[in-house]
Order: C-alpha cells, then structure tokens, then sequence
C-alpha cells in the first residue's frame, strides 16, 4: 500500500515494515523472521529490483521488527542501522529479557531468543539522537527499548514511530507490557508531540494519515501527568 508517494507499507506477520523508494530503497524494520520473502517480493512488485535496497533501519532491537533483517541484508547487501543503545541487541552482547520488570515478557523474550538464536545481524551504522540519514532526522525515543528510535521524514511530514506510540482502534491504547519503561516511554510521546507531523506510522498499530501532532498533543494532556 501507498501511504504517501513514494512511502509503502509492507504488511507483514502481526506488523508492517516502511518501504522508502528513491533512486535506492530504504526499508524501515523488517518484521519477524521468516518475512524475508515477502518483502523481497512486494520490492519486485512494484518493479524495483531487490539490489536497490540499500539501507534497512531498525527503530528497535525487538525480533517482531529485526526478524528478516539477516536474510534480507543477505540477499541485498543492503547496510544495517539502528540506535547505538540497542546495538549490543541486535547483535547478540545483550538479550532482550535482561532486566524486563515482567516476569512473563521475561521469559517470552528468553524464549523466542532461543529459538531464533541465529537472527543475529551485524549493525553497520550507529545511530545518534537528531542525526540525518538520507532525508530522515533520528528522534531517540528510549522507554519501549533502551535505543527506540522514531524517523522524521520532514519533506513530508511524516513520522515512522516504531513501537514508541500504541495507537489502535481510533485511539491511544494503555502503555504495551513488551515497554521496559513506562515514564521514558511517557517522556518521549512528549518529545516526538513536539514534531511536526501530520502521517503517524507505527509499526505494530493503526496508522494515523492526518492530523498526528493533534493526537499525540492530546495523549500528552490526557495522560502524562496522571
Ligand atoms: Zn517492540
């Protein structure tokens, strides 16, 4: 689907991944694993050749977003890139389960770890708080993971916000449990309400086309200071 010109959404197993096409084609997270395939396919389909895909940014280190990355960065040669906080994740120095206040994300995070041990991707680029890649700013919005990224893509006013925003069903959802932080998490809404975006893109949620500044201003008032 096209969201925006030249902004597709890839439906994927239970999220989507963002396809920015250009002269090269940048992907935004890359699901599950075993995902590989369809993004490969949904590249051709749109008549692009899967080379062309050049970089994959991750907005987290979580295995729903950095699933297929391995297999796509190996059929592509496409760089890697993610937050450098949740570098040590992606690649394997440090798991996901380490120091989750829930028991039970805990022992999901151990076990899917476990059983997609080999999903481990070397990150080629070290992302910063408000640094540019190609045409989008990095906006560090820490709470859901330690280096949860949100994209702005200011000609367009769009922003990719990964897991940091639970927006479903025509409003902002209570706070998901996979959040290690609930008051950072709380502290960056604040942050990216600040941007200003119209198209909200998150990855596991409804996507907002217009107005998003609005409902993230009103998330803010509603909820942030209860
Ligand atoms: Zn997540």
């Amino acid at each position: 689907m096209e969201i925006a010109k030249d902004i597709h959404s890839i439906k994927l197993f239970r999220n989507r991944a963002f396809l920015i096409t250009g002269k090269e084609l940048t992907l935004i997270d890359a699901g599950f694993p075993l995902q590989s395939r369809k993004i490969i396919t949904f590249i051709r389909n749109i008549g692009r050749k899967p080379e062309a895909l050049s970089l994959i940014i991750l907005t987290h280190h979580h295995i729903d977003h950095r699933g297929s990355v391995r297999a796509i960065k190996k059929l592509t040669g496409a760089k890697v890139a993610a937050h450098v906080n949740d570098i040590p994740f992606i690649e394997g120095q440090k798991h996901a389960h380490d120091g989750h206040r829930l028991w039970w994300v805990r022992l999901l995070l151990f076990i899917l770890e476990l059983i997609f041990k080999h999903e481990k991707v070397h990150v080629d680029i070290k992302l910063k708080d408000r640094e540019n890649i190609g045409d989008l700013t990095v906006i560090h919005s820490p709470g859901h993971t330690e280096g949860s990224i949100s994209l702005f893509l200011m000609n367009k006013k769009i922003l990719f916000c990964g897991d940091t925003v639970p927006y479903t069903l025509g409003k902002l959802k209570s706070l998901i449990p996979y959040t290690k932080n609930h008051n950072q998490e709380r502290e960056s809404i604040r942050k990216l309400s600040k941007m200003d975006c119209d198209i909200l893109l998150p990855n596991d949620c409804r996507m907002v086309l217009k107005d998003g500044k609005s409902l993230l201003q009103e998330f803010c008032k509603d909820t942030i200071n209860t």
